[in-house]
């Protein structure tokens, strides 16, 4: 499954939302691989945001950002990074959609309370950058049978393919897909 990279930033840490933000991403049934505070200091911040590093208002990014810990997560899921980065919301969060976390819980467009990766390839970079290998772990929720249907599930559970292929040969939808041989 994929997983998509996030920070909780200062803003969120400070005003004591971090339960509700987390609950968000469990609610939607993404599963958590990794989860650590820490202290960003402007080293591994001018790493993570280079594209931003000769805009005028970067020093006030850096300020933001070391302000208080963070908590970092590595979040997995079916299209993790895309479903992640729909849930967050627009950059400015007064302009962000409501039912987004930032359009929920931000009114600024430096303090919108979380990072998430753009795209798979950053994911994977991000990641990198802010966790080591053991640090991310390998399980599955036992609410996945009900989270995903079973062709969304890698690998499909035992049985599936097999059961799935002769349903669709008898062109039949029966209880049996999901039952192991
Ligand atoms: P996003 O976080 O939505 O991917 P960017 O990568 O463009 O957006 O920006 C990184 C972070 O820098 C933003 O989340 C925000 O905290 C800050 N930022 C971006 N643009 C501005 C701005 N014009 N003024 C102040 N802070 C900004």
């Amino acid at each position: 499954m994929e997983q998509t990279f996030v920070i909780l930033k200062p803003s969120t840490i400070s005003r004591s939302l971090v339960g509700d933000i987390i609950e968000r991403y469990q609610r939607k049934g993404l599963l958590i691989a990794g989860i650590k505070m820490m202290r960003l200091d402007e080293e591994i911040l001018r790493v993570h945001y280079a594209h931003l590093v000769d805009r005028p208002f970067f020093p006030l990014i850096l300020d933001s950002m070391m302000a208080t810990p963070v908590i970092v997560m590595v979040l997995e899921g079916n299209d993790a990074v895309e479903v992640v980065r729909t849930m967050t919301g627009a950059t400015n969060g007064r302009k962000a959609a409501p039912g987004t976390i930032r359009g929920d819980f931000s009114m600024s467009g430096q303090e919108n309370i979380v990072h998430a990766s753009d795209s798979v390839g950053n994911a994977r970079i991000e990641i990198e950058r802010f966790f080591r290998p053991e640090e991310i772990f390998s399980y599955s929720l036992v609410t996945q049978s009900a989270l995903y249907a079973p062709d969304e599930l890698c690998p499909p559970p035992r049985g599936f393919a097999r059961t799935h292929r002769s349903n669709q040969q008898e062109n039949l939808h029966s209880p049996t897909l999901h039952s192991r041989p």
